[in-house]
């Protein structure tokens, strides 16, 4: 899935939850983080525990939409035990920083902010600070010899006990208490009770991934895929459905890779949660061009009164000899097949991309290849990563030997060439209608409001608060290369 948080969104939507990119939409994570500030009002759980109940917690979210995830089942576990949440850390009893591995800069920005955080420890006694996700199950011990003043250390797959090891702190337990134990079950964790906005989820229905991407370092930080039973991730969808949430995203770093272990598929899930009451949009994340099926797009033809048109699948590069050193198990033809085989099956989907320029060996030919690659297809945004080399991974035995500047240079071009592309389909909207479901007031205009179309296009548009939550028509007016504008519709 979206695995390289940290990289340039071309023509992603400003805000958007966690994946991949500074601003990345990451709008909500990218490279400050995002803090996880919900209703304070919503915090009094009748679940409250002694040890956590009124603790004030600053929860800050790094990487892609799996962490955003995570973030959020355990502000919901914390919640439930009458935890609360601040926006300012100077507020904070507990800092929670969840993690992100997948690019140096990102690991970079942790530990500048655990390096600060000492004399925070010094001058408050009795404030607690926590790392969890990727970094911590990669570098877990190098974190608490580093950073002593660190009291809680939780590994990707021990998130679900969270509460309990800050309780064994309270109690008194030694410090830097480490959680980084693989365990061969993955737990999925309850209905995550906190959210950014009430009527959006995320919903891991895969955890871990099986592909060895030789740049990636998510198979050694999250595991072996594992997937939730069909039954499981219906019932939870049901109760975030009652919740209010009316527009849920399945997780997975492969999602078309769901149910492989179970006997299940992709398809039969999103049939079996199209019958869910209450659910107004389905979306899934990230998609694999190795793993997808025609079954999948005539599945999503047959829902689209609830599946969103739109799918993620990064092809990385346009060269086959990149993507062999990426170890991709595609190549650019069979990339273009997929492409062709879901817009004929499921007319009107869309694709968004993920590229990484500047990999180990990527001649001048080959990054000629991922422009063309582009141009061919016309993805209607694309994350654009420069290439660096992460600890642990196969491609750290392959020479790093493209040098920053024809990186950059790469970067550059690529984005300019997908921001030409979207402006160009982001056009050719206008004068239609677009179903927007509406999120809230603009960001930088709060006279109107904001939304995503069908295919996650954001669109800002006249309107007031009482529509946050629901499903309006736009008629589109005019268009940039990160946007739509309209007028709403009745
Ligand atoms: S190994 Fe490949 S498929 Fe798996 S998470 Fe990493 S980039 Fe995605």
């Amino acid at each position: 899935m979206k695995h390289e948080p940290l990289a340039t969104p071309a023509a992603a939507p400003a805000p958007e939850r966690g994946i991949e990119g500074p601003g990345q939409d990451p709008d909500h994570c990218g490279l400050e983080g995002t803090v996880y500030a919900p209703d304070a009002a919503a915090l009094a759980g009748s679940r409250a525990h002694p040890l956590i109940a009124g603790t004030k917690v600053h929860l800050l979210t790094y990487g892609c939409q799996m962490n955003v995830y995570d973030s959020e089942m355990v502000a919901g576990l914390l919640g439930e035990r009458g935890a609360g949440f601040v926006a300012e850390p100077e507020a904070a009893d507990l800092l929670i920083v969840n993690t992100c591995s997948v690019r140096a800069h990102a690991e970079d920005r942790v530990y500048s902010r655990l390096g600060r955080i000492k004399f925070e420890k010094r001058r408050r006694p009795g404030f607690l600070v926590a790392v969890m996700g990727c970094m911590a199950q990669k570098e877990g011990e190098r974190i608490a010899e580093r950073f002593p003043y660190v009291d809680l250390i939780v590994g990707t797959r021990q998130l679900h006990r969270f509460p309990q090891l800050l309780e064994r702190i309270r109690e008194g337990a030694p410090t830097p208490l480490l959680a980084i134990d693989e365990t061969p079950d993955v737990n999925f964790g309850e209905t995550v009770a906190r959210r950014e906005t009430p009527f959006q989820a995320y919903l891991a229905v895969t955890r871990g991934c099986n592909k060895r991407c030789t740049f990636c370092v998510v198979p050694y930080t999250r595991g072996p895929e594992v997937s939730r039973p069909v039954e499981d991730v219906v019932a939870e969808a049901r109760r975030l459905a009652a919740d209010g949430v009316v527009e849920l995203t399945l997780l997975g770093q492969t999602i078309d890779t769901y149910g492989y272990d179970l006997g299940a598929n992709l398809w039969t899930l999103l049939r079996a949660l199209h019958g869910v009451e209450g659910l107004k949009r389905i979306r899934f994340i990230t998609s694999h061009p190795e793993e997808c099926r025609d079954d999948l797009w005539r599945a999503m033809a047959d829902l689209g009164g609830k599946v969103m048109p739109f799918i993620h699948m990064p092809a990385q590069s346009g060269s086959n000899a990149v993507l062999r050193r990426m170890a991709r198990g595609y190549t650019r033809e069979r990339y273009l097949d997929v492409v062709a085989s879901a817009r004929s099956l499921c007319p009107g989907i869309e694709i968004a991309s993920d590229w990484i320029v500047g990999f180990s060996g990527e001649s001048d030919a080959d990054f000629e290849r991922s422009l063309t690659l582009m141009e061919t297809f016309r993805p209607q945004m694309s994350y654009i990563f420069k290439y660096s080399v992460r600890e642990g991974t196969p491609a750290q035995r392959l020479p790093d030997d493209v040098p920053d500047e024809v990186k950059k240079e790469r970067h550059r071009r690529m984005l300019e060439l997908q921001e030409r592309i979207s402006l160009e389909l982001n056009r050719e909207r206008v004068g239609q209608v677009e179903e927007v479901l509406v999120e809230g007031p603009s960001k930088t205009d709060p006279a109107r409001f904001t939304g995503r179309g069908r295919a996650r296009r954001l669109v800002h548009f006249s309107g007031d608060a009482a529509l946050a939550g629901k499903l309006v028509r736009v008629e589109v007016t005019g268009a940039t290369g990160l946007s739509l504008l309209g007028e709403r519709i009745e």
